[in-house]
């Protein structure tokens, strides 16, 4: 079965204990360089920035409660990061009310920002009185001791070789003292349960269609879980789903890193560049498992231009497999466009480009090699 590695500051043959790793940044550090205003998607630098931005630019009028840079649109809304109270926001509110009782602004951010778990009532009323929004907060955040344990319990699965419907439960229930980090082995195992009906394997009665589902359960426990571990299945999940914006925060993790970044280039631009090699020294510190395809497509994603070139039978035949995902499928479509672009071969990259001409992530580069290929033909 396949692992990938990556670098974890977390030594999990220490029962835990801290280990930094000297010459990497700490991989949490490199997550939120970037704030993205979700009306018109520009980039601030800072927390401050977008901001200002987000409630100068686009007026709102309606209370909101903004969490970090999230804003707070759905009923209920699960914390598992800690958050400083400038970071917990009343917008528009005129009264703020925490399980009933009218507090100010700052007591609702300080409440919020200090509590480690819990389940809160917040109601935030303003237009002079027209506009009422209601939220349940439920906060739970894991504390240190809990997630090293969950992480070295996954780490298991890597040491006795496999993963399994019976490895699954059994790392559930070694994780069930791991109390304030039920969310993170939720994730983790829905991750897992995800990965075996993927590949078909492993006693699973789930259907890959089922398997999609759970990887996208995965994704949102995860995605705000600020662990390496839960940052770097976050981003294989996301890579599965074709999701190649979601690329911030994967130092730890270079060969997925360098792979997100080529096709969220080929993506945005329509271009297929070089795809950069992955220059890493040291040895990683830890593994996660990884189904069939995925670990394929990063493995061509690792070759030289030449080595990925001898391959090119091998990705045609994937292409067509039944048992591999759509967006499995079409990322090996793009690579074998690529392919045939860089050996000069238009016409054989613009057929291969027919084939995920209406694909709402790789459209834009499939018009290009259509029309590249009928221009080369009118000269
Ligand atoms: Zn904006």
């Amino acid at each position: 079965m396949p692992f990938l590695p990556y670098y974890d500051h977390i030594d999990p043959g220490q029962g835990g204990s801290s280990m930094v790793i000297p010459e990497l940044p700490r991989p949490v550090l490199d997550r939120p360089q970037v704030f993205t205003c979700s009306l018109c998607h520009e980039d601030f630098p800072s927390y401050e920035h977008w901001f200002q931005h987000r409630f100068e630019a686009h007026p709102y009028r309606r209370p909101l409660l903004v969490l970090g840079s999230r804003e707070v649109n759905t009923p209920r809304f699960v914390v598992t990061t800690t958050l400083k109270p400038k970071q917990i926001q009343a917008i528009n509110a005129e009264i703020c009310r925490l399980d009933g009782q009218t507090i100010s602004p700052a007591t609702l951010a300080h409440r919020l920002a200090t509590a480690k778990s819990g389940f809160f009532k917040v109601e935030l009323v303003g237009a002079e009185g027209k506009l009422k929004v209601e939220y349940e907060i439920s906060i739970e955040i894991a504390t240190t001791e809990h997630a090293s344990l969950v992480e070295q319990e996954f780490a298991r699965l890597y040491t006795s070789g496999g993963v399994s419907v019976t490895s699954i439960s059994g790392f559930i229930q070694a994780t069930a003292g791991a109390r304030t980090a039920q969310r993170y082995v939720d994730g983790l195992a829905a991750y897992l349960y995800g990965l075996l009906a993927k590949d078909q394997r492993g006693g699973t009665i789930l259907s890959q269609e089922q398997g999609r589902a759970r990887f996208n359960e995965a994704h949102q426990a995860l995605a705000e879980i600020d662990r390496p571990l839960a940052t770097v299945v976050a981003g294989i999940v996301s890579f599965q789903l074709n999701a190649f914006s979601k690329n911030e925060g994967l130092v730890a993790v270079p060969r997925l890193r360098v792979a997100m970044r080529w096709f969220d280039s080929v993506r945005k631009t329509g271009l297929l560049g070089a795809i950069e090699e992955c220059d890493s020294t040291l040895a990683p510190t830890a593994h996660v498992p990884l189904d069939s395809s995925t670990d394929e497509v990063l493995t061509w994603m690792g070759l030289s231009p030449s080595k990925i070139s001898a391959l090119t039978r091998q990705i045609e035949k994937r292409m067509q497999q039944d048992d591999w995902l759509p967006e499995d499928r079409i990322k090996a479509k793009v690579l074998l466009a690529s392919i045939y672009e860089s050996e000069g071969a238009i016409t054989k990259a613009a057929q291969v480009a027919r084939g995920f001409r209406h694909d709402p992530v790789f459209g834009r580069l499939a018009e290009r090699l259509i029309s590249d290929k009928k221009d080369s033909a009118d000269e």
